[in-house]
């Protein structure tokens, strides 16, 4: 993706009030991170933990979700990134809920997402960052079509978010 910067960050979110978007913590290492190589930017809220925010470009502009992690006990199987699909023991793959778009404070209800929590899912694809063995399987697919498999698992998400 490219670089995008704060201003369009908080224009971006769909899924919380313009005061949240405005107040949220953006990522401190922003001009850092390493654009090229990312399908989306993630982070986590450095002021409240439990607090996390996906930006993605898609064909109509940016789209930014802010998430809840949820507090659900994992124990020592492996879990598996529903955006990458790489596994992760222990605490590595996150569920993350997104309240819907259209509950602007009402309860309208969440949506899930099992995802890398250090949100690395584009690096783990092209190889620049490795799991902890056997967290890649042997893929008959080429990278690319890695990339275009996980914008789709990814929009889909973004679709329901929306929906
Ligand atoms: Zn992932």
């Amino acid at each position: 993706m490219r670089a995008v910067t704060e201003k369009e960050i908080r224009a971006s979110f769909v899924n919380c009030s313009r005061g949240e978007a405005k107040r949220l913590s953006l990522p401190r290492d922003l001009d850092q991170r390493p654009w090229e190589d990312l399908d989306f930017l993630g982070w986590r809220d450095h002021t409240a933990q439990e607090r996390a925010y996906l930006v993605v470009e898609r064909g109509d502009g940016l789209v930014g979700v802010a998430l809840r992690l949820t507090t659900a006990r994992v124990g020592l199987r492996r879990n598996m990134c529903s955006v990458c699909l790489t596994t992760h023991p222990g605490r590595g793959v996150a569920l993350m809920a997104a309240p819907k778009a259209r509950g602007k404070g009402r309860d309208e209800g969440t949506v899930g997402l099992y995802l890398c929590a250090d949100f690395a899912c584009s690096l783990y694809i092209r190889g620049k960052k490795e799991p902890e063995p056997g967290g890649r399987f042997a893929e008959a697919l080429t990278m690319e079509e890695q990339i275009s498999r996980a914008s789709a698992n990814l929009g889909g998400f973004l679709d329901r978010v929306s929906a």
